[in-house]
């Protein structure tokens, strides 16, 4: 058996030294890495180690011997155990502090472009609250129905009530909503017997219009007395304006089946961004904070400078927000995304903002590009908002081959951010600056919008 610096259940004092990108305080024992939670750098901890691999272990801390002067006090110890909060303990300045590092730690290591500016990032007055969308598991504990979190890497539930990220109001209505299912008996959802009926209960809220939408996510389609129940949701609140089920048969940790049923009220709600009015699906993406997402938005705008001859793309364009909000400023949009219930939302979303210059196609950005660049038309901006593993190789191929002037990327992964940025490099579009925007307070994820301009 191999011999490592650490044993399971030891314990052992440790300075912390660095920082993980999820926000794990690090320690080494003989080179040997601790990842540590709820620690920061320049604390000297005693802990308990907990498990021991390959490569690095994890331990946790039993007692501070010295706190960081960036340690703020900590609202709730389970918000960092489920990972709702995972940098909760760290000052809201130095977050952002820490998330303008990750971006200029990638554009170092990975692009290789150490010069290009990385400004500061962009935060909240008030960080908490913001979650417009919750997705909530339910679990069957002693004879009741449990709403909470995972504790990380497992599947025990931890029962919250507040959650402090998200809209307060939601937080409310995850609880009255449980208590609902639990007088009408329903099932909660077994992941080991894959028996019962409730999975999860999803809630979003307009931050502007503040209509709620209730989504039951069920393992069946037949769902007793689910109209009633829906009816008992809109009565006990008001704000519901739709309930869907959603069906999920499949053993899975993915949240969403492909069907939805209309329970209650409309198949979609309504908010607005920047002034203009969305109407969103219970399938389309929408981004959870809606302030910050206005201060994403608006940058990206920024950056693209518009003249009032551009021809935008908008990619991974969801339903149609980015594109929707520039319209007016520009020629033409095209916008492309691949789920088919997001795009019907953005061509609705046009004609209910008076936008007649904006055209949307089904399909992966990817393929949709390459049509696009076959049938010539010649963007003179390309905004690009893809997931975590960002873009295809193939896009930013024919993204260069397009000779747009500009491209706004705006990214939720900075590490294919800094990977794509090298590739566009190498096809000559130089990086000229970096704005990460917070829409995650108290949470590791960074957001950063990044602006490329082609080379004479
Ligand atoms: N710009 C939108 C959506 C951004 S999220 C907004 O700000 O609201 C990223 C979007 O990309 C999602 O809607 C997702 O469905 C879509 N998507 C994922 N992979 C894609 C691909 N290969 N081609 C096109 N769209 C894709």
């Amino acid at each position: 058996m191999k011999e490592y610096p650490v044993q399971k259940n030891q314990r052992l004092t440790v300075s912390i030294i660095d920082l993980t990108h999820e926000g794990m305080g690090v320690a080494k024992v003989d080179g040997y890495p601790l990842f540590i939670e709820n620690s920061l750098p320049g604390e000297e901890v005693e802990v308990l180690v907990i498990k021991v691999g390959n490569k690095f272990g994890f331990a946790k801390v039993e007692n501070w011997l010295t706190e960081s002067p960036d340690r703020q006090p900590i609202k709730d110890v389970d918000l960092l155990r489920t990972g709702i909060a995972p940098l909760s303990h760290l000052s809201y300045e130095k977050q952002l502090e820490f998330k303008q590092e990750q971006v200029k730690n990638v554009m170092k290591k990975i692009a290789k472009m150490p010069d290009v500016p990385v400004y500061e990032t962009l935060g909240m007055e008030k960080p908490f609250g913001y979650r417009n969308k919750a997705q909530i598991p339910v679990r069957r504990v002693d004879g009741e129905l449990m709403t909470g979190f995972y504790r990380k890497n497992s599947h025990q539930m931890i029962a919250i009530d507040d959650y402090y990220i998200q809209d307060p109001a939601i937080d409310e209505a995850i609880s009255v909503i449980r208590n609902i299912l639990q007088r009408f008996d329903v099932r909660a959802y077994d992941e080991e017997s894959h028996k019962g009926m409730l999975r999860h209960i999803i809630v979003r809220r307009g931050h502007y219009t503040h209509e709620m939408m209730v989504i039951l996510v069920t393992r069946k389609e037949k769902f007793f007395k689910g109209d009633l129940i829906a009816e008992t949701i809109n009565k006990e609140l008001p704000e519901v304006v739709s309930v869907i089920q959603n069906i999920n048969e499949d053993k899975t940790n993915v949240i969403l089946g492909k069907e939805n049923r209309v329970l209650f009220g409309k198949d979609h709600m309504i908010d607005k961004l920047l002034g203009n009015t969305f109407r969103i699906s219970p399938q389309s993406f929408f981004q959870v904070n809606t302030l910050q997402a206005e201060v994403l938005y608006q940058t990206a705008i920024d950056f693209a400078d518009l003249k009032k001859s551009d021809v935008v793309i908008d990619a991974y364009s969801g339903i149609g927000t980015i594109g929707i909000s520039l319209a007016n400023q520009v020629k033409d949009v095209y916008g492309v995304e691949v789920t088919r219930e997001a795009i019907l939302d953005a061509q609705i979303n046009a004609e209910k903002n008076h936008i007649d210059n904006a055209y949307y196609q089904v399909g992966k950005a990817e393929v949709v590009m390459k049509k696009w660049l076959e049938r010539e038309i010649n963007p003179t901006v390309i905004i690009v908002d893809p997931p975590r593993k960002g873009l295809a190789e193939s896009f930013i191929q024919s993204a260069a081959e397009t000779k747009a002037k500009k491209v706004v990327y705006i990214s939720c992964n900075p590490a294919t951010l800094a990977r794509d940025l090298k590739l566009f490099q190498e096809l000559g579009y130089k990086t000229e600056k970096i704005q990460p925007v917070d829409l995650f307070p108290q949470s590791y994820h960074t957001e950063a919008v990044a602006l490329l301009v082609k080379e004479k």
